[in-house]
């Protein structure tokens, strides 16, 4: 007689925590992917417990760089850092999950890999701050944006990974 409420809330709570999961942008530029280091990117972001909802390689054009670092348009950097995102494939993510904007800028390490701590994706496996392999998204607003800007509502999947109610308990 007790089991069935408490199967009821339980599906309830696990319905409530997937409502409130947070959402980040995150790219492998072009050095990351021509360098092999994909599956590295993916495989840190895996196993930290975040989950994969969004994927694709595209060669953005330049036009689309300039949109995506719309922010940075002031910096002396900016036409270079273009011409660079648009130079060749970019993978392009979604990754869901508690605390998933800021962890996953601590997983991918400071903008200069010089500056960056060794166990980080640009800590160890990048050199200088033009080619630091990956982007990720630095807030919810802009998490928000480039999320519209890369992928289509219906790109997005929805799903609740076996994984999960071992990770959130
Ligand atoms: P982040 O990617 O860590 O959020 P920014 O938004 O400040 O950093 O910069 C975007 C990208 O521009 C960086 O990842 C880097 O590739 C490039 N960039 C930043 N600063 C410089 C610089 N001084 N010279 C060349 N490229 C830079």
């Amino acid at each position: 007689v007790l089991a069935i409420p408490a199967a009821v809330y339980m599906l309830q709570e696990q319905e409530a925590h997937a409502a409130e999961l947070e959402r980040t942008f995150i790219a492998i530029k072009p050095d990351g992917v021509q360098r092999g280091l994909i599956a590295e990117v993916i495989s840190r972001f895996e196993r930290k417990g975040f989950k994969l909802v969004a994927i694709k390689i595209v060669v953005p054009s330049k036009d689309f760089a300039q949109k995506h670092y719309h922010d940075l348009k002031e910096r002396p950097f900016f036409n270079g850092l273009c011409d660079f995102l648009s130079s060749g494939p970019v993978v392009a993510m979604v990754w869901e999950g508690e605390g998933v904007i800021r962890y996953g800028r601590k997983l991918i390490g400071a903008t200069d890999p010089q500056k960056s701590e060794p166990g980080t994706i640009r800590g160890d496996l990048a050199v200088i701050v033009g080619r630091n392999i990956i982007h990720g998204s630095d807030g919810p607003e802009t998490a928000k944006d480039e999320i519209a800007l890369w992928f289509k509502p219906e790109e997005l999947v929805k799903y609740t990974s076996n994984a999960e109610k071992w990770i959130y308990g």
